[in-house]
């Protein structure tokens, strides 16, 4: 039997599924992804992926809110919503700093500081952040680890491993994408990175291994055979990898 593999990442509540989400649930689990976790942009996404995570076992709800929707009154509604459902979310995300929407200070802080509003949320209720971190990885790292930052996953991580590798020294995990087939900068990155610290994730429905088209859960076996192919190791040795990674981050999903 090989070891089960879990999507740390994908937005299955997006509309791009409303015709067939269950046929894309179904075909992940034929392909082996046990339990995907399904990050949330808003209070909305948030309150359908309960709904979904309720609906199929497989599913783990998180909610955050998007650095490209940072908004005070928005963050405080959604942290007292997290904190109301005690024990149903898995995980805080995705939330983070996205300096490539935000090219001005002002809207650049005030990301900073709705992200540390979810950075404590995450310590208080002891649950893994899944970060964006757009044009802003070193700048994402250092924030996580001035809050003290603990449970980690550094999501389609953009930047240089020496952004990255103070987030390594500190126990971060970083997920990597299907479109890591046509990211030089991905796979230059994953090279570098000792394999006891990758997860994999879909980011459905964008970053699948073809631009432009729809991008689902079961193509996390495309991310598996391009790291083992960029390690030069067997695949079944990164699916086991990769499975004790999460459960290191994520416990027993
Ligand atoms: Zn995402």
């Amino acid at each position: 039997m090989l070891p089960f593999l879990t999507d740390t990442h994908a937005h299955l509540c997006d509309q791009a599924f409303d015709q067939d989400r269950r046929e894309v649930i179904s075909r992940a689990q034929k392909a082996g992804v046990k339990t995907i976790v399904l990050v949330g942009e808003t209070l909305e996404d948030a309150r359908r992926n309960l709904a979904l995570a309720g609906e199929y076992p497989c599913l783990k709800a998180a909610a955050g809110l998007y650095p490209g929707y940072a908004d005070l009154e928005e963050a405080e509604r959604l942290v007292n919503f997290i904190r109301s459902q005690p024990g149903s979310f898995s995980a805080i995300g995705e939330v983070g700093l996205d300096f490539w929407i935000a090219k001005e200070e002002e809207a650049r802080e005030l990301q900073r500081v709705v992200f540390r509003k979810f950075i404590d949320l995450a310590g208080e209720r002891d649950l893994p952040l899944n970060v964006h971190s757009r044009s802003a990885g070193r700048q994402a790292v250092a924030l996580l680890l001035e809050q003290g930052a603990k449970r980690v996953q550094m999501h389609a991580f953009d930047g240089k491993y020496s952004a990255a590798l103070p987030g390594l020294e500190a126990g971060f995990f970083f997920s990597v994408p299907p479109s890591i087939v046509r990211s030089p900068q991905k796979q230059k990155l994953v090279k570098h990175l000792p394999l006891s610290c990758l997860l994999v994730e879909s980011d459905s429905p964008v970053l699948g291994p073809e631009p432009g088209q729809r991008n689902e859960p079961a193509n996390i076996l495309t991310a598996v055979r391009a790291i083992a192919q960029l390690k030069n190791i067997d695949p079944e040795a990164v699916r086991e990898a990769v499975r004790e990674n999460t459960r290191g981050l994520y416990g027993d999903l």
